[in-house]
């Protein structure tokens, strides 16, 4: 089988194609323009591939509710031309074929189950930390969208005593992703994070706020592994301080030998690398045709 793969994300669209194995067997990556101009792209690449189903893990709000009119639809997001846009009704149009259509931090939870670092699992959550922060939820094995879809990204923090910064989103000010996201990191130390050295305070900081709210998450949620992926988590040194604040914020409460003596191999990094979030369009569009949960 030949599935074709889209990584929709905010600033680039990547489109490949794959088999059943989770192989990556060609794929490009073009700018988020708008989606007229975008899809098109995407169509003169997919259309003489022939793909036998399509994945899209794309960037949100989307409505995920088969029940819905709008399903399939990009909502509320500023991103110009974007709101209200119909991604999957497009696609049905050119390729009359099952579309699998979640959110990129689903499907890339989704790959890591299949492929990764969380394969076998039937329970992981994925964290990316980038430009925004993300959540996808993978439980009782399935992907969990619930009302809307999760939006842990958004999770209210409490303050490192030593953080002045006012934080970042617009809707909250200093929730995780104003607080954490690549884009805080860079305003709060006024150079971008790649430019900080691994000793720099800034990664105390970060580990200190995503360590409490993967707290949060392994008390509300209870996940097998968690992932975390993201450009920021580029900064290998991030993981062991990360590891260290989660220790502290459960302080010996769940206790269980993954979180006591292993979390060396609880809380990782994707092992589908950059092919993460193309991985799981790949899945998403393979669990179309088959049924994956
Ligand atoms: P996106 O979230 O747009 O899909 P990324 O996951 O690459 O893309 O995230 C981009 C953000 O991550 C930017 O704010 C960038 O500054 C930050 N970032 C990327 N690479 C690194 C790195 N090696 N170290 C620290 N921050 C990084
Ligand atoms: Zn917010």
């Amino acid at each position: 089988m030949i599935i074709g793969a889209m990584e929709a994300g905010g600033t680039k669209f990547i489109c490949g194609v794959g088999n059943e194995e989770g192989e990556i067997l060609d794929r490009i990556s073009f700018k988020t323009e708008t989606p007229d101009k975008t899809l098109q792209q995407a169509v003169d690449y997919f259309k003489d591939k022939g793909v036998q189903a399509i994945g899209i893990g794309s960037f949100g709000p989307i409505n995920m509710d088969l029940s819905s009119p709008l399903y399939g639809h990009v909502t509320t997001t500023p991103k110009p031309g974007w709101g209200g846009f119909d991604f999957v009704g497009v696609m049905k149009q050119h390729f009359p074929v099952p579309i699998g259509f979640d959110t990129d931090v689903n499907a890339a939870a989704l790959g890591e189950v299949q492929w990764g670092a969380a394969q076998g699992l039937d329970n992981c959550v994925y964290y990316t930390i980038g430009t925004g922060v993300g959540v996808g939820v993978y439980a009782e094995g399935r992907l969990i969208h619930g009302l809307v879809h999760p939006e842990g990204g958004h999770v209210l923090t409490r303050r490192h005593p030593e953080d002045r910064f006012e934080g970042l989103c617009p809707y909250h000010g200093d929730c995780l992703e104003g607080l954490a996201a690549g884009p805080a990191i860079e305003k709060r130390w006024g150079v971008k994070g790649t430019m900080l050295p691994t000793e720099h305070q800034a990664w105390e900081m970060e580990a200190y706020y995503l360590g409490q709210a993967i707290a949060g998450v392994i008390l509300l949620l209870s996940p097998k592994r968690v992932i975390l992926g993201g450009g920021v988590m580029h900064q290998k040194q991030l993981f062991p301080l990360i590891r260290r604040e989660v220790r502290q914020a459960l302080n010996g409460y769940v206790a269980t030998p993954a979180i006591l003596e292993s979390l060396d191999t609880y809380i990782v990094p994707p092992s589908l690398g950059n092919n993460a979030g193309l991985c799981g369009a790949l899945a998403l569009g393979i669990k179309a045709i088959k049924g994956w949960a």
